[in-house]
């Protein structure tokens, strides 16, 4: 058992931290002014292979493997958490869940692209009435004509699908078989006709990574573009979930990082009645309660990541994980912002941007209570977390 990352990856860190300081930090606050996808941002990361550490080369990835993920992901949140999302929609829920269930040719045809970061993905499950029980709430029905599928309703909080070029959509083909009745798509929004995206206005998230609210109006997909069997939708979505996790964990990591290097900073640069609030023992121990916490959500990640790596089960790891990672997250957005008092608000501090991004993210890939749900039913004996077979390609096995 070994604790430390290999050498690689701490090299792996060090390029997303320039890439961050080189191709990100100069052209945010313009594309953010302008309100324009950053297209080209996204492209850049998927040259730099950030997003394709879990493909084989034969798709354009680098079969570097879930740490590798997991180490990426953390790192791009801690600088720039609105490019975390990429991590999740080019790396991970949208490409990955292709290369998982898709046929060659559809691999073939979406894959390269998304995690080149040419084409822009979605991973659009939620909907309005409820995202906790997708399922239960969908509404969104596809009814099969001929060699097509014509999809009516809409979806909620979809990231990215304004800009989105290939993602992967869920919609009842069965309404009356419950979770059984669901199927998954591929859709192609730049050619759908009836198909639109309205951004959720959200002033404390970005303005250009942004999640809408989805409208289906007689949308047709081609047969060719059903991804698995019909009422397979609901178990591709759960494994595409598991996945999701892992950088969902890893990002909640990086913004708790994000907090505790704010925090330390900020605590030892601050001197109120004639000391420097790090010596006043109430503030250490909000770091000392933040530094543990971020080490404990860190090793849960990473132990995920490697029974990923090891292609074994990993749902039980992956929800533990997560509700971890959210917790040791909101503690330390509660820390950051007591430690630094009145300044917590003032704009000149990242305490209010690094706050909704962790609130995001304890609600996003499954709301905190939903894990817990989860978490005890295993641990009680009701219900196997790992009972479900996984399904992954195995990127290093496909060379
Ligand atoms: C910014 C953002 C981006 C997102 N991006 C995407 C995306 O790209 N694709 C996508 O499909 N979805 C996306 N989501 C949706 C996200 O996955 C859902 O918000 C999440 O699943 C929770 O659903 P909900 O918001 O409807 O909350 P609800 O399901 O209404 O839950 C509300 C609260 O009740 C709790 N709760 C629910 N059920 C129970 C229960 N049985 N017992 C106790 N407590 C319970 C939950 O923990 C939560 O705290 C995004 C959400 C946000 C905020």
């Amino acid at each position: 058992m070994d604790f430390d990352l290999p050498a690689h990856l701490n090299e792996v860190r060090e390029s997303v931290e320039r890439f961050a300081a080189t191709e990100i930090e100069p052209a945010i606050a313009e594309v953010e002014r302008a309100g324009i996808f950053p297209r080209d941002i996204v492209r850049k990361m998927g040259e730099a292979g950030f997003f394709g550490a879990v493909f084989p080369e034969s798709v354009g990835g680098s079969a570097m493997g879930f740490l590798a993920v997991a180490v990426i992901a953390e790192e791009i949140s801690r600088l720039r958490p609105e490019f975390g999302y990429c991590m999740n929609l080019q790396a991970m829920t949208c490409p990955f869940t292709i290369l998982n269930w898709g046929n060659p040719s559809q691999i073939e045809r979406f894959v390269p692209d998304l995690i080149g970061g040419r084409r822009i993905g979605m991973f659009a499950l939620s909907e309005s009435g409820g995202g906790s029980d997708a399922a239960g709430s969908m509404k969104t029905r596809a009814e099969r004509r001929g060699d097509r599928y014509i999809l009516n309703g809409s979806k909620m909080w979809i990231t990215f699908a304004d800009a989105c070029d290939a993602g992967v959509i869920f919609a009842k083909t069965d309404p009356a078989a419950g979770h059984r009745g669901v199927t998954a798509f591929i859709i192609e929004p730049k050619i759908s006709k009836g198909y639109s995206a309205k951004p959720i206005p959200m002033k404390s998230l970005s303005n250009v990574l942004r999640s809408n609210a989805v409208f289906l109006d007689d949308v047709e997909i081609p047969v060719e573009n059903r991804l698995g069997e019909e009422g397979e939708g609901f178990k591709i979505a759960m494994n595409a979930l598991d996945y999701g996790r892992l950088t969902v964990s890893a990002r909640l990591v990086g913004l708790a990082q994000a907090c505790l290097d704010a925090s330390i900073a900020y605590a030892r640069a601050r001197t109120v009645g004639g000391h420097a609030l790090g010596r006043y023992q109430m503030i250490q121990h909000l770091i000392a309660d933040m530094t543990v916490n971020v080490e404990a959500a860190r090793l849960m990640t990473c132990r995920m990541a490697c029974l990923m790596d090891r292609g074994e089960p990993a749902t039980r790891a992956a929800s533990r994980a997560k509700y971890l990672a959210a917790q040791a997250a909101r503690h330390a957005a509660l820390a950051v912002a007591e430690i630094h008092g009145g300044y917590a608000l003032a704009d000149e501090y990242r305490v209010q941007y690094l706050t909704a991004y962790i609130n995001m993210l304890n609600v996003g890939e499954g709301a905190a209570n939903v894990q817990r749900i989860l978490i005890a039913e295993d641990a009680l004996g009701y219900k196997n977390a790992n009972r479900h077979r996984v399904r992954r390609h195995d990127a290093k096995a496909a060379e």
